[in-house]
């Protein structure tokens, strides 16, 4: 059997440090969710922000906005908690409704409050190997190995993905951290040649149950970003629900290669223990 890299107990072991941490300095650090005409799947991510920050005595406070408002007027409000020193941390929460301008909205948010990490000011730093915000599930990836000791240095890491929210700022880590990076995406022509190369083997197409056992080797460590919704199966789909699978075929990869984390519970929780860590720093440095 593979070591199981386990996100939802490493998430829990940073809860119970930020906890600590927050308490011993009488601190409440506060997070604004910008949410603006949210999915499905964006809803069940606020949701899971907002019972972490509870869990560990931060302020988390959703604004909501509707599908038909204007860029404008959402980067007026962020501008008035970026004056707010009350408000540590403010996110955007993705995706946004495809007419409204990611960039002006992501632009609005201080780089100092941009916990996200997505702004452009916070994107050259990492590019520069100078990080203020890593990205969260950039981050959880790396404290999800860090905390099993899988070294990063020198290794062959295999992203695939290319997306500006998970693959490129994962990919940009890790060359911080001295690894040989490739990074594949759908125009990849041999994927599994590339994949099987790896050491570590990180992936992030949303796309349920593209690695198999024909993408992977004896030895090598896989990282399973994806969130992918299917059906439950069953007889009538209608009546059998949805669950959440990663894009790795967790039955067949999991008896090939020695340490693998699952999804869910794998680099999910990790992503949100990540965030309250980037607001906890944010708050530091703003006391
Ligand atoms: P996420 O938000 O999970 O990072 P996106 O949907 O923004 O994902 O991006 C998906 C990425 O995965 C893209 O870079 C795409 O090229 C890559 N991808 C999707 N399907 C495949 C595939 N079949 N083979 C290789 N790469 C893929």
């Amino acid at each position: 059997m593979p070591i199981i890299l386990d996100g939802k107990k490493v998430a829990k072991e940073i809860a119970e440090r930020l906890k600590k941490e927050i308490k011993a300095r009488g601190a409440k650090p506060a997070l604004i969710i910008v949410s603006i005409a949210p999915t499905h799947e964006s809803k069940s991510y606020i949701g899971r922000k907002k019972r972490f920050g509870a869990q560990i005595g931060a302020r988390v406070e959703i604004v909501e906005f509707k599908k038909e408002s204007k860029a404008e007027e959402i980067g007026a409000r962020i501008r008035q908690f970026n004056a707010d020193s009350s408000i540590h941390g403010i996110i955007v929460q993705l995706p946004l409704p495809p007419s409204l301008d990611r960039a002006f909205i992501i632009e609005s948010v201080n780089p100092l409050k941009d916990v996200d990490g997505l702004t452009a000011e916070n994107l050259k730093l990492l590019s520069e190997g100078t990080p203020r915000f890593i990205p969260a599930t950039t981050k959880g990836i790396l404290a999800l190995l860090d905390s099993y000791h899988v070294d990063i240095k020198g290794q062959k890491v295999v992203i695939v993905g290319r997306s500006s929210l998970v693959g490129k700022p994962t990919a940009l880590s890790l060359l911080n951290r001295d690894a040989t990076v490739t990074i594949c995406h759908r125009q990849t022509p041999d994927l599994m040649k590339e994949t099987r190369a790896a050491d570590v083997l990180i992936t992030a197409a949303g796309h349920a149950g593209l690695i198999g056992r024909e993408h992977v080797r004896e030895g090598q460590v896989v990282v399973d970003v994806g969130i992918n919704s299917v059906s439950g199966g069953g007889l009538a789909e209608e009546m059998s629900g949805r669950k959440i699978v990663g894009d790795v075929r967790f039955d067949e990869v999991s008896k090939i290669v020695s340490a693998i984390s699952p999804a869910p519970g794998g680099v999910g929780p990790m992503t949100v223990a990540s965030l309250f860590e980037n607001l906890w720093e944010a708050y530091k440095t703003q006391s």
